[in-house]
């Protein structure tokens, strides 16, 4: 962080801790160069979060894809809906707490399969045979399309 009234880039952070409002955290900063002292605030960046596939393609994550494949994996299954709706957002907030805008899809695959194992082991079963079979191809609707017959034929 450059210094405020020196513009030396090298300052230091002297002390740390959450602001009042719980949603930053407050910095004291010193800078050796002229001995000029100030404060940051740091807050969460929802950002606009990248998939990279495993082809190197990149496309914007879409919240709406994510949801769906949870959903035809969590079909019939006794999962209260607002339950889901806090699943996803927390698979969300997990996804931009990793503090990287790029995301490797493999690496959402995992983090959605972990949740769904800790709340229903029939739809992690189901999100996970259809997803460990998938991991070469690309396509996300493809692969919410291939979770869909696998459920019909359960039926
Ligand atoms: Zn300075």
């Amino acid at each position: 962080m450059r210094c405020p009234f020196c513009g030396n880039i090298d300052t230091q952070v002297k002390d740390s801790r959450p602001a009042e409002d719980h949603v930053s955290i407050r910095r004291r900063r010193f800078c050796p160069a002229c001995g000029g002292r100030f404060t940051t605030y740091e807050r969460v960046q929802l950002r606009d979060l990248v998939v990279i596939k495993t082809s190197g393609r990149r496309e914007d994550f879409d919240r709406d894809k994510l949801e769906r494949s949870i959903r035809i994996a969590l079909q019939k299954r006794p999962i209260d809906p607002e339950r889901v709706d806090q699943m996803i957002s927390g698979i969300v907030r997990r996804l931009e707490s990793l503090g990287e805008t790029d995301i490797q899809s493999k690496q959402i695959g995992e983090i959605v399969m972990e949740t769904l194992a800790r709340i229903d082991t029939v739809a992690y079963v189901r999100f996970a045979s259809v997803y460990k079979n998938f991991q070469a191809a690309d396509d996300f609707d493809k692969f919410v399309s291939e979770l869909r017959p696998g459920l019909q034929s359960e039926k």
